[in-house]
């Protein structure tokens, strides 16, 4: 098996990653480049034979959720490449289609968590991950005898981490992590205290929403990342 990322290790999205074997040749992520903080919106420039011109030569690409960073060149790729996302992110994708007045995307098939897809000597399967983009994934892609997971963008929590440890089993271990770096910061929690494990927040905010039991509606504002939490 072998590894190719096209994009995204020298900055945060526009990850185009490539993963493979002799006879198998998948893409994960087709993402564009985020828009500049100031200054005028440019056209995204990637261009690579056999994904966006020439003869289509990847034979399937995984999206991880609808993030514009993540699946923001779907428009470029070559037609005849079939495009794997999740059920609920080909819906919210013609939604914001239908809204922006774009075409909708070819997406051509929706897979569920923890549902291996097998494509000839690959085997990829999507995990699913809390993230701000509800229907995200990270991929564990299995091929001759190595594993590689591909994580997209994700909150660590111990429900993903738990799912691909029973996906590998008794004895396995990852050969490659390939994981979106934008706030791994080691050593702060020892340093800040802050940073509490899942079990102890929903603790705090079992015991919160607890104070107003049956005082009427309790709202709670929070990231959608969070969703899972509640
Ligand atoms: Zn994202």
């Amino acid at each position: 098996m072998y590894v190719t990322v096209h994009r995204g290790t020298q900055q945060i999205g526009g990850n185009l990653v490539e993963i493979g074997t002799a006879h198998t040749r998948l893409l994960f992520d087709a993402g564009a480049n985020l828009p500049p903080l100031d200054g005028p919106k440019t056209e995204d420039p990637f261009a690579l034979e056999g994904l966006t011109f020439g003869e289509p030569a990847f034979d399937w690409v995984f999206l991880s959720h609808h993030h514009n960073d993540h699946c923001g060149l779907l428009g470029k790729l070559l037609p005849g490449i079939p495009v794997f996302a999740g059920e609920e992110t080909m819906r919210i994708l013609n939604v914001i289609a239908d809204f922006t007045n774009q075409p909708r995307p070819e997406i051509h098939f929706g897979f569920r968590d923890g549902q291996p897809v097998q494509l000839d000597d690959v085997r990829g399967t999507p995990i699913g991950v809390e993230h701000s983009a509800r229907d995200a994934y990270m991929f564990l892609v299995q091929a001759e005898g190595q594993n590689v997971l591909y994580t997209g963008d994700f909150r660590t929590s111990e429900k993903a981490l738990a799912a691909v440890r029973e996906r590998l089993g008794e004895g396995e271990q990852l050969d490659l992590l390939i994981t979106e770096g934008t706030n791994i910061r080691p050593g702060k929690q020892e340093m800040t205290g802050k940073f509490q494990g899942e079990a102890w927040i929903e603790h705090r905010l079992t015991g919160r929403l607890r104070v107003h039991q049956g005082q009427g509606t309790v709202f709670v504002l929070c990231s959608s990342a969070n969703e899972d939490r509640i």
